[in-house]
């Protein structure tokens, strides 16, 4: 890559590629998921369960978060797990359910692709695909979704700086599909007290260097349910725009982080109070 001038070196130390670089893009990017837009004044809130478990499952918390103002429902069919004897995921038995039930709801739909071979298969059911942090540096499957249509979530690797997390974007834009949404999820740190550390930093600083939709994931950035609610609200203060969260309705059943997933009650007071917080930044959630 050839070193631009005003290549954003004075902002962050790093060197921004041209495609990602707001400084050589017109406006900001709009990101279109099948109708809702994201990087708009409205702040989109994602949310829905970790992994899609069953019809019933999925279906009541996906009404749940249709009805407090959730825009894209979310859900794993093709699980990342550390272990390999957790449950990993319906694979296309939970794509089929997330289609049916964006079909019931009027919710888009997003989901994890993890693998190149999956693209066309995961790509029928989804209206947006996550890149997960595990794979934000497989640059085969950056490739490969940066060659299809479909919109396309990507989370910052877990040790990944905001440098290699724009080159990974870069990665996809430079196929074609300019469709992409960063996410700040956390990453690991010397910390233990929680799951990740959730730097928030990321968000403005992306937000200078990218004219990319910035969006934070309080659910994995921190691991701990209570402490979603205070992230999520700080995530809109520093300007995301948009959350993605795990909602469940009964996370103690929950067969992927039940314990980072908010209750239907969880949620719908925390939908009432980032209304607020939206607001006093002169944003708006719907
Ligand atoms: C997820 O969103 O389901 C997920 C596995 O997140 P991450 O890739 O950020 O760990
Ligand atoms: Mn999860």
């Amino acid at each position: 890559m050839e070193p631009k001038k005003n290549n954003g070196r004075e902002t962050c130390g790093c060197s921004i590629p041209e495609k990602v670089n707001k400084r050589l893009k017109a406006g900001p990017a709009i990101v279109d998921v099948n109708g809702i837009k994201i990087g708009g004044n409205e702040v989109i809130i994602i949310a829905g369960p970790c992994a899609v478990e069953s019809l019933d499952q999925l279906g009541k918390t996906a009404v749940a978060v249709k009805k407090e103002g959730g825009r894209i429902l979310r859900g794993g069919a093709f699980k990342p797990r550390s272990s390999p004897y957790n449950f990993q995921g319906l694979g296309e038995e939970g794509l089929k359910l997330l289609r049916q039930i964006s079909i019931e709801t009027g919710l888009p739909v997003v989901t994890e692709i993890m693998d190149t071979r999956h693209i066309e298969l995961v790509s029928r059911y989804a209206d947006m695909l996550q890149v997960g942090s595990r794979n934000m540096h497989n640059y085969p499957l950056l490739k490969e979704v940066g060659m299809q249509k479909k919109p396309v979530l990507l989370k910052r690797g877990m040790m990944a700086t905001i440098e290699e997390f724009l080159l990974a974007a870069e990665y996809i834009l430079n196929q074609g599909n300019d469709q992409v949404v960063l996410c700040e999820r956390g990453i690991r740190t010397f910390e233990t007290s929680t799951r990740n550390t959730l730097d928030l930093s990321a968000v403005p600083m992306l937000k200078s260097l990218t004219h990319l939709p910035v969006i934070v994931d309080p659910s994995h950035g921190t691991g701990i349910r209570w402490m979603v609610p205070p992230m999520a609200k700080a995530a809109i203060a520093a300007g995301a725009d948009g959350l993605i969260m795990e909602v469940h309705f009964n996370p103690g059943e929950a067969l992927c982080d039940g314990q980072q997933s908010l209750t239907l009650n969880d949620f719908e007071k925390l939908m009432n109070d980032l209304r607020k917080v939206a607001e006093a930044v002169d944003r708006n959630i719907s």
